[in-house]
């Protein structure tokens, strides 16, 4: 496929799971991809050859979500090697699970850092590039929208954030042709919610369609805002959770 064909995307946490997936997608409709990754150097290796193979340029970065700087850099360095920044994919995150009164300052800190500081700061040093019809999306969390239980008040409060700041950023970037959209997945399995893990059942419970997502399905939505398909959406928040907020 080549609805991609010329852009260069950016995605953060790119070595494992959903960002793994949206990786090789974005690179199959045509896209340059440039991943970053925290730990799994050889696993983010593995996704740039993948692409490489696959016939299009791509670059593994070590660049922790974490640290705003790392993520400037990142953001820099796509550019630098890659010529130009189309579409950038906020999707590095961490589970968050206890009760939020035991919650530490560090752990706060820490998703807040990850899940709406670094989109954010992402934004801010993306748009100094994006060209008209670039795209901005964040991988938030049907959490965001409905807790539905106990224990996650950090999680959904971060991946709520990102809300906000997509419709904000549709206001701000609006004018200059550039959307930005939240995707908001539900159970998916990955190393982060195994679908044969604990809990995984009662997730199971709750979903309409009675099993887990693949990495693939929020991929192809991802795939879909980022292409023509995305060309007048933005400011939105997208489910694909098997219907587990209905
Ligand atoms: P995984 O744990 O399977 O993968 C996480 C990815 O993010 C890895 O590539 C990891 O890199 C990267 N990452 C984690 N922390 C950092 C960091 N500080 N800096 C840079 N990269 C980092 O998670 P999923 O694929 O399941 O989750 C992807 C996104 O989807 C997250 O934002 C998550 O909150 C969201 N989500 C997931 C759901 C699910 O059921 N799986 C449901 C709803 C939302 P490394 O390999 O180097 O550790």
């Amino acid at each position: 496929m080549t609805l991609l064909a010329g852009k260069v995307a950016l995605v953060t946490g790119g070595s494992r799971g959903i960002g793994a997936a949206i990786a090789r997608r974005l690179a199959a409709d045509g896209a340059d991809v440039v991943l970053t990754y925290a730990r799994a150097a050889e696993q983010a290796q593995a996704v740039v050859a993948d692409i490489q193979t696959g016939g299009r340029r791509a670059l593994a970065i070590a660049a922790d979500s974490a640290d705003p700087q790392a993520v400037t850099a990142a953001v820099e360095r796509t550019v630098a090697e890659f010529g130009r920044l189309d579409i950038v994919v906020n999707n590095a995150g961490v589970f968050a699970y206890g009760p939020f009164e035991d919650e530490s300052a560090e752990s706060y800190e820490r998703v807040m850092a990850i899940h709406v500081r670094a989109p954010f700061v992402a934004a801010q040093a993306a748009s100094r590039h994006l060209p008209r019809g670039g795209r901005i999306i964040t991988i938030g969390s049907c959490l965001g929208e409905r807790v539905g239980a106990p224990n996650m008040t950090l999680y959904s409060m971060s991946k709520a954030a990102v809300i906000g700041l997509s419709k904000g950023l549709a206001q701000d970037l609006g004018a200059r042709g550039i959307t930005v959209n939240v995707v908001q997945p539900g159970p998916v399995d990955t190393d982060m919610n195994p679908a044969d893990g604990e809990g995984a059942d009662a997730q199971r419970a709750g979903l309409p369609l009675g099993e887990y997502g693949r990495p693939e399905d929020v991929a192809a939505t991802v795939a879909h805002l980022a292409g023509p398909g995305g060309n007048f959406i933005t400011g939105t928040a997208i489910s694909v959770d098997g219907g587990f907020s209905a």
